[in-house]
């Protein structure tokens, strides 16, 4: 393919962030965001990054994601950059829902847009904005491969044993209820990074991944295939995450409504955007909590603690799903910069053959690295994710695989 460059849009509910990537060599030619879309004060911030000059900011109405991407392609056009150019390849989009139908990245028609579509149900926020970054991508540039690539799509090797809930399969399968998974074009990235960091082929390792971000989850990966994850039907599953609550025991919400008079839309919101260590502490930073914890801060002292517990369960699982745990690779914001969060997880499971040496996770750094002492049986590894590059790397194969 003479085209190499590729575009990476990631469209939410009010917000347009980018990326264009070379893929000769992965590298980053410019990259942005675009906030509060629809809004009085939208906000664009463009970083061209090839060029190396300073990020440009721009202020104002931004009507839709139509006007944004406009705006978008203006400001990569003034780097050259633009999106008529004949070097573009492909436009790849994260797609969060993909059901059990997309089990790989997959070149964007009429036919997908509607299977997408009748993903709404079971994705309700995500999807939605989602399509509106396809279908405005391909209004403007109607002639360019588009490729969705999924966030549910690694998950889909997981057995039926980690995937069904144990509910009437009936009920299950009308209302398409079981584990899906999220994360997962980081999952892969991360345990892939893995086991090239242990300088082994991705077959032959066992690998538990720690994404944790805002959104946290876990995953189990047997030889480069993921077996079990920590979210399931819906993002909430699962770990203790920024403002989301993660496990509970599904009768809290009957009481809530029964109990606590609270409607469906309050014990969602509740859950999904005021739990989790915000809802416990009052911040869902980590390195907000850290600083409290160090001033004394009890409630902050408490959340890292149900935090870290629940982190620890989860090791243990996973550790028991697969059997053999050549490496624990923890990722994203709190992931890469949270050594306190690392220590504290894996302390105690030295009989699990895991720990940390101090000095080696204290070493900050943005490349893949390994935390452990050398005699540790299990690496802990720091991996940081790119979703972003992974995204790219996918779709610019699989359209050279078609053309
Ligand atoms: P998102 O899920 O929004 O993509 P990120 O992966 O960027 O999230 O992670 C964001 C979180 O990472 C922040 O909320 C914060 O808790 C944590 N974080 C970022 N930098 C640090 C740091 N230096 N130390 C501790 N935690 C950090």
């Amino acid at each position: 393919m003479t085209a190499t460059r590729v575009l990476v849009l990631n469209s939410g509910s009010s917000s347009l962030k980018y990326q264009l990537l070379d893929m000769r060599d992965s590298s980053r030619l410019a990259a942005g965001l675009v906030e509060r879309i629809g809004e009085q004060t939208s906000r664009l911030k463009h970083t061209p990054l090839a060029s190396g000059g300073d990020a440009r900011e721009a202020d104002g109405p931004i009507a839709d994601h139509d006007a944004a991407l406009k705006a978008v392609a203006q400001e990569l056009s003034r780097d050259g950059l633009g999106l008529d150019s004949p070097d573009l390849a492909a436009i790849g989009h994260r797609v969060v829902h993909g059901g059990m139908f997309f089990t790989e990245p997959t070149v964007i028609d009429e036919a997908v847009i509607a299977e997408i579509e009748r993903l709404i149900p079971v994705a309700p926020l995500h999807n939605p904005a989602n399509l509106t970054g396809i279908r405005t991508a391909r209004a403007l540039r109607p002639d360019l491969p588009q490729v969705a690539v999924f966030d549910t799509a690694f998950h889909t090797t997981m057995p039926e044993s980690a995937a069904r809930y144990a509910i009437d399969p009936r009920i299950a399968d009308r209302h398409r209820i079981r584990r899906y998974g999220f994360h997962g074009t980081s999952h892969a990235y991360v345990s892939r990074a893995t086991a090239e960091l242990l300088g082994r082929a991705p077959e032959d390792v066992n690998v538990i991944v720690l994404h944790l971000g805002n959104g946290a989850s876990a995953s189990a990966v047997r030889g480069g295939r993921c077996v079990d994850t920590s979210m399931g039907l819906t993002p909430l599953e699962g770990l203790v995450m920024g403002t989301r609550s993660g496990d509970l025991d599904p009768a809290v919400i009957f009481h809530l409504a029964r109990v606590g008079g609270m409607s469906m839309d309050e014990i969602d919101t509740l859950l999904n955007k005021r739990s989790g260590l915000f809802g416990l502490c009052g911040d869902n930073d980590m390195r907000e909590i850290r600083r409290r914890i160090d001033e004394g801060d009890e409630a902050a002292a408490l959340a890292f603690d149900i935090y870290v517990h629940r982190l620890k369960k989860y090791i243990g699982a996973y550790y028991a799903v697969l059997g053999t745990v050549d490496a624990v690779a923890f990722t994203a914001g709190v992931g890469e910069n949270a050594a306190p969060v690392r220590e504290a997880a894996v302390a105690g499971l030295e009989g699990l053959g895991l720990a940390v040496d101090p000095e080696r996770n204290a070493v900050r750094g943005d490349r893949p690295r390994i935390v452990s002492p050398d005699t540790a049986r299990v690496a802990v590894a720091v991996v940081p994710t790119d979703e972003e590059l992974e995204i790219a790397t996918q779709t610019y194969a699989l359209v050279g695989k078609n053309t």
